[in-house]
């Protein structure tokens, strides 16, 4: 093993070491800081070996995030279904395809300028909502991602990457339309793709979401 491999492995012990234990919350703010330093390498085998909360007993896999590791655009889901579970990518199932329909719609594409990831990295059982406590201690992982990729827009996938992202309980209703900010990057909130399956009608809202956030991201980018 290279001293570097060494270095790494003892990088992810510790910091799984952190939360064994100990109330997720109060795990994620002491590897808040180790995770804020990691590249992508150490963070997706950390984020693979991660035992922080209650959702790692059922998975069959953590779902790192896929995509252009620079791209332009981000946009954040709530977290992985049994799909994403059995083949360790975000949003390919029923929910990834209207996904991919709707960047096509907006002329981007998975893998290109695009990067995808969502709030908790390991799929709650039955599909429930991730609750607070999931969602904080996946949220190093979540912000280091964004840090590495430093996009010039991000789109929120539904409410809970929309709290999770701007820490406001606001309807979704009410965030969709106006361009909010985390860190400094616009952030524009639209319908989740698997509510949009069961809500046929707000697909159309969904598709102005995006050429809204189209036109935002056009406004923030050098002339
Ligand atoms: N729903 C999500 O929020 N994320 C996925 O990866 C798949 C479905």
């Amino acid at each position: 093993m290279t001293e570097g491999r060494i270095l790494k492995e003892l990088e992810i012990a510790n910091v799984v070491r952190l939360y064994e234990g100990r109330a997720p919350g109060d795990a994620a703010r002491d590897v808040a800081k180790p995770v804020a330093e990691m590249g992508w390498d150490a963070l997706r085998d950390t984020v693979r070996a991660c035992t922080a909360c209650g959702l790692c007993r059922q998975r069959k896999q953590a779902v790192f995030g896929v995509g252009a590791e620079s791209a332009t655009w981000l946009f954040i889901g709530e977290g992985p279904g049994a799909d994403e579970d059995e083949l360790g990518e975000p949003f390919v199932g029923q929910a990834g395809k209207l996904l991919d329909s709707m960047l096509a719609a907006i002329g981007i594409k998975r893998g290109r300028e695009v990067y995808i990831a969502n709030v908790v990295k390991c799929r709650p059982p039955g599909n429930r909502t991730p609750t607070a406590e999931e969602a904080a201690a996946c949220a190093p992982f979540l912000d280091r991602q964004i840090e590495l990729v430093k996009p010039k827009i991000i789109v929120a996938l539904g409410k809970t990457a929309a709290t999770r992202l701007l820490d406001t309980e606001a309807s979704l209703a009410s965030l969709r339309g106006k361009v909010h900010g985390y860190k400094g990057t616009p952030v524009v909130v639209t319908y989740h793709p698997a509510y949009l399956l069961r809500s046929l009608p707000e697909k159309a809202k969904a598709w102005d979401d995006l050429v809204f956030a189209r036109s935002t991201l056009a406004g923030a980018m050098p002339a």
